[in-house]
């Protein structure tokens, strides 16, 4: 088995504690490789080499059009290598590897996107209304940052928060899932090839639990950057807010995928089938809440049904393949036991409802794609994020009661509408409480378009032209051309 060391400073190093961790295989439910633990020790080296880069050397000389350049020359990199990295993370995740390696091919865009933006961070100049003074504004990038990045699409996510980070002059410890780390120490040998500076970026691999409190609590740390779920994201926000670092916090959702009576019906279909069972139900924005009208019901259940009983399961390597495995075994009990709840709730399962145990999945954790109608929106199953591809069905009436399910729950990160009614496209759009509306579409994503959610769905937006000012702060400088110092006891 392969092992991968932790990347501090310019180099593979061992952990302190000289251990290594298994990391599985989820087709064949076995391990494929040895990551090195981290603990605290680990944590702090990594925190204290990022703090030196930024204060110290060659990173915080080079001009943001460098920085620039840097960031393309990793860009072009990952695309070189996107098909080697895409194969990675399906061996370590379990996703498919058409998911995976068009992620991979997509990735060098954030990482051209935000460098061709490092140097075209400008301040301004004030027009004050004093006389005397010149004041204008700095954007300074805000130090050390904390990248931590969940199981299910690891190098996308790391690009998401590295890439702007970088174009503005910070320098990024990362915690890659103790699930999927491989890929991000395969990662940090295009970081070097490229030519960032060591101490630039780190990789400290091991348990959430180990290494987490003492990357998110570090005195050195500014900044923390996290993808995951609610609950590890809370308690992010609790520590980081007790030495005012900033956050941004990406955090799942229940998101409504919501089809009305005048809607293509076929490809709305196809988006609800691709909102639940794509990445086997392991993604934030994933459509785990179908609303269909009352009008439509039974007709789109019948066609829902028919093509999701198509999907075909197994190695996620294969090309062929359209649903494979759960990324883990704790992830994997967790959706059986979503299952379980909700029969017990009562709804009414349609197809699936437990492991699969075709031959075609080998010895692989998976789940059969599964089908609940009847869901009342109050139920658990219609509440929490199952994380797998576990479909809830809910009726609605009219467009009243359509946002009214919509809204009527603590997460906001995305919501698919499906209505060939204009007007109706508008007014769903403004009333649903979600940081992302797609219309007769789902599940799309653009290194220029912002991503992020209301309400428990976390704190900031990533990707876009804005997302760069989350790594920046701003500085007011005022410089005294002639004003007289006059009175020391009153504000000037
Ligand atoms: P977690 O929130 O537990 O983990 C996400 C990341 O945070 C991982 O790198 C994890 O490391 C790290 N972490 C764990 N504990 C801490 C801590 N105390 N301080 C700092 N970092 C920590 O999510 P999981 O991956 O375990 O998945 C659990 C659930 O989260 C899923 O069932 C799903 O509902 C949701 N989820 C949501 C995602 C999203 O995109 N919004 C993505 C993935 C999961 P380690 O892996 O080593 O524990």
């Amino acid at each position: 088995m392969q092992k991968y060391p932790m990347y501090i400073d310019g180099r593979f190093v061992d952990s302190a504690s000289g251990q290594w961790f298994d990391s599985f295989n989820p087709y064949t439910g076995k391990p494929w490789a040895q990551v090195a633990q981290g603990n605290a020790e680990d944590a702090d080296r990594a925190v204290k080499a990022a703090h030196k880069a930024f204060t110290t050397g060659p990173w915080p000389q080079l001009t943001a059009s460098q920085r620039g350049m840097l960031l393309h020359r990793l860009g072009d990199l990952v695309a070189r290598d996107a098909n080697k990295l895409g194969e990675l993370e399906t061996r370590d995740n379990g996703k498919l590897i058409a998911e995976m390696q068009g992620q991979l091919n997509y990735v060098p865009q954030w990482y051209y996107y935000f460098g061709g933006l490092a140097d075209k961070i400008q301040g301004s100049v004030i027009p004050l209304d004093k006389k005397g003074y010149f004041n204008f504004t700095r954007h300074e990038p805000l130090g050390v940052v904390v990248a931590i990045t969940a199981w299910n699409s690891p190098l996308l996510l790391l690009a998401w928060k590295l890439a702007p980070a970088l174009a503005a002059g910070c320098t990024v410890v990362i915690k890659p899932s103790e699930f999927t780390s491989v890929s991000a120490l395969e990662f940090v040998k295009l970081v070097e090839e490229a030519g960032f500076p060591p101490g630039v970026v780190n990789v400290v691999t091991g348990f959430g639990k180990d290494v987490g409190p003492a990357l998110t609590g570090h005195p050195l740390v500014a900044k923390i950057a996290f993808t995951g779920s609610d609950a590890t994201g809370r308690a992010i926000n609790e520590t980081a807010a007790k030495s005012f670092k900033r956050v941004t916090l990406e955090l799942g959702g229940k998101s409504p995928n919501i089809v009305f009576d005048d809607a293509k019906i076929d490809d709305a279909v196809n988006g609800a089938v691709s909102g639940i069972f794509a990445a086997t139900g392991q993604t934030c924005i994933a459509g785990s809440r179908l609303l269909l009208q009352e009008s439509i019901h039974d007709v789109f259940l019948e066609k829902l049904l028919a093509l999701a009983k198509t999907a075909r399961m197994g190695d996620p390597l294969s090309k062929e393949t359209q649903v494979g495995p759960i990324t883990n075994m704790p992830q994997y009990e967790k959706v059986l036991g979503y299952i379980d709840i909700a029969k017990k709730e009562g709804a009414q399962l349609m197809m699936g409802g437990g492991p699969a145990t075709r031959p075609e999945c080998g010895t692989g954790w998976f789940v059969e794609p599964t089908v609940f109608s009847g869901v009342n929106n109050k139920m658990r199953i219609a509440q929490e994020e199952v994380f797998g591809p576990v479909l809830s069905v809910i009726k609605f009436k009219d467009e009243e009661e359509a946002v009214a399910i919509a809204n009527d729950i603590r997460f906001g990160l995305g919501a698919g509408v499906w209505t060939s009614d204009i007007g109706r496209a508008f007014r769903m759009s403004e009333r649903i409480q979600a940081g992302t509306v797609w219309v007769n579409t789902y599940r799309a994503v653009s290194y220029m378009s912002p991503f992020g959610g209301y309400k428990d769905s976390g704190i900031g937006r990533e990707s876009g032209i804005d997302a760069i000012h989350q790594y920046l702060q701003v500085k007011s400088v005022w410089i005294n051309t002639g004003a007289a110092t006059g009175n020391p006891f009153v504000l000037r």
